[in-house]
Parts: C-alpha cells; structure tokens; sequence
C-alpha cells in the first residue's frame, strides 16, 4: 500500500488494468457444503482469491478456561497457504493472519446467536490456497455461508467487501497491484439486514469524503454478494430436499 511506482492503475478511459470501471466487482462465486466431515463449508471464488472454509461445532469449549459461561466462543483462524501468493509465504502464524482472525471471529460473534449455546466454541477455519487481495473480507463473506450451512443459529449474515484510492479515485473491490500500488484500502463487512457495521479496517489515507464515498460503495456492493451468499445456501437446500445429497 502506498508504494512508490511508475505503474499505471488507470488507462485513458479511467478503466483499471482487469478492464473494470471504479463501481465494478471482480466475479464472486460461493458453493457450500464442499467438505464431507465439516458440520459445515463452504468454498469462494472471489476474482484471483480462493478461499476453503471449514466449520466445526458447536462442541464444549476446550481447554475449559476458555468456556464462557453465558455464551459460545467463536473461533477464527485464517490461514494463508505457503503455496497461495507469488512469493512463497513462511507456513503457520504471523502477526498478520493473527489480526485477521481476531477481527474475523469478533465479526461473526455479531452474527451469531452465541448466547443460545454457552460453554461451546465453534471453529471456523478459514484457508487462503490463492491469495490475489481482499481475502480477509472474502473468507469471511465465505464463513459466514459456512456458518449458516452448518445449521448454527444466525440473527444475520455478514458480508463484505473493500474500497480504496488509486490515482486519486475511490474504486470497489481492490485487485492485487491496485492493492500494494495504491493509496488506500478499505475493508468493511456489516450485518446484512440491519447494517451494522462488524469490521473495518483502513491502511493508507482518505480524506473524510473519500471515506464517505468509499463507503457508500461498499455498501451498495454488499447488497450485491449477500445475493450471492443467499443463492449459494438456497442451492444447497434445493439439492438436499430433492434427495440429491
Ligand atoms: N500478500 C502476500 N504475502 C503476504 C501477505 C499478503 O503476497 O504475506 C498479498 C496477498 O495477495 C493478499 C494481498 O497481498 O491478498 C493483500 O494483503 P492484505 O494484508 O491487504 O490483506 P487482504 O487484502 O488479503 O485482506
């Protein structure tokens, strides 16, 4: 982010380098239920992103003093395979995929109907096996699914997307050089019935209409991929019901 270069994220027209005007999403596609031993999954396409979700519970919370007595404990952890960015990435945890499952699990404590289940956890394991930017927001757009797939109790569904500032405009949906090249990135997920807002993050600088402006868009955006979270889950429940599974 931020990184001084030569290169050129917008031509003539003001179109990106993948041919996309500044209102224009990579395309998104979400399958469920693509793991036999999950009690739920789901799998995102998001532009060059892709993403496995697997989720596991809700069981009793271990070690015990993790349990909280008046709710389920959610537990995110994103992964990002050594294999899935173009410079081999060192395996297990940093301080980056740390972050994100901390921000990841708070976001979908929101959405979940915790206080149903005390004393449990529930895991969800989110693995990046292809990275190309925005993939916090994608695995967690795709958990959501995956929650909702394993049957876990949900008062909404949350989704999300990012924005940011290229050459001094606010574009939807950062690609990768729009991402390190760029001025500004803005990830953002809400409740997608009520709006409320469940994460967001900013690296670089907007001013505060440009941070209106980003907003707006995402906004717009998440009405769009709910859709997409919503016909992925309806899939599911038309194959099941016509004994497909
Ligand atoms: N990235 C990478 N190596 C890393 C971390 C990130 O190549 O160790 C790439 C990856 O494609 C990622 C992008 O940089 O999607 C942007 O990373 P950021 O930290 O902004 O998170 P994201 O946008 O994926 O949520």
């Amino acid at each position: 982010m931020g990184t001084e270069s030569n290169i050129k994220l917008l031509d003539e027209n003001g179109l990106r380098l993948d041919g996309r005007n500044e209102m224009e999403l990579r395309p998104i596609k979400i399958e469920t239920n693509v793991l036999e031993r999950a009690d739920g999954s789901a799998f995102i396409e998001w532009g060059g992103n892709k993403i496995i979700v697997s989720v596991y519970g809700p069981r009793e919370a271990y070690p015990k003093h993790t349990q909280d007595i008046d709710k389920a404990v959610i537990k995110a952890r994103y992964n990002m395979a050594a294999f899935s960015v173009d410079e081999r990435k060192r395996p297990g945890p940093d301080r980056r995929s740390v972050e994100i499952s901390k921000v990841i699990s708070e976001a979908l404590s929101s959405a979940v109907m915790v206080e149903q289940f005390p004393r449990t956890q529930v895991d969800v394991f989110i693995e990046v096996i292809q990275a190309d930017a925005g993939t916090r927001i994608a695995g967690l757009t795709a958990a959501s699914v995956a929650l909702a797939a394993a049957g876990i109790p949900m008062r909404d569904m949350v989704v999300g997307c990012t924005a940011g500032k290229i050459e001094g405009k606010i574009v939807l949906d950062l690609s990768k050089e729009e991402d390190n090249f760029g001025q500004a990135d803005l990830p953002m997920a809400v409740l997608s019935r009520s709006g409320e807002v469940v994460l967001v993050q900013m690296d670089g600088d907007l001013s505060v209409e440009e941070f209106n402006q980003a907003t707006d868009m995402i906004l717009d955006a998440t009405k769009r991929i709910a859709q997409i979270q919503r016909d992925a889950l309806v899939a599911r429940y038309s194959v099941e019901t016509q004994g497909g599974e």
